[in-house]
């Protein structure tokens, strides 16, 4: 069976002779380069949400579970009610949002998890 052609690296300056777009030490590091930009787009994302967050926390201070169990306990998150899992039409949509306080927020996420385990 022939081999696959081998070619430098693509990396400028790199001469490792490789049949894939990178050597394997550069496609680690082009791995890495992937997730450092979706990581930039998701803090424009991030910017967007604080605002958004902090104008709806200032409508709805008080924790809606606790609220419920007839507590009163500010409110530090804006829980998804149905979670989003990367859907931004359900991540954005104002009938999906309500104020939780950090508590409240970490048991419902713990449970979610579970769900997704099972
Ligand atoms: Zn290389
Ligand atoms: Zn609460």
């Amino acid at each position: 069976m022939p081999a696959k052609p081998k070619h430098p690296c693509n990396h400028i300056g790199c001469t490792e002779l490789t049949s894939e777009r990178y050597c394997p030490q550069h496609q680690q590091d082009a791995r890495r380069y992937d997730r450092h930009r979706a990581g930039a787009a998701q803090r424009g994302y991030d910017a967007r949400w604080r605002r958004y967050r902090a104008a709806f926390l200032r409508r709805h201070p008080l924790c809606a579970e606790c609220e419920r169990a007839g507590r009163l306990t500010p409110a530090t998150v804006v829980d998804h009610i149905v979670a989003h899992k990367g859907n931004r039409q359900l991540f954005w949509d104002p009938d999906n949002h309500q104020p939780l306080c950090a508590s409240c927020h970490n048991r419902k996420t713990a449970s979610e998890d579970m769900g997704t385990w099972m």
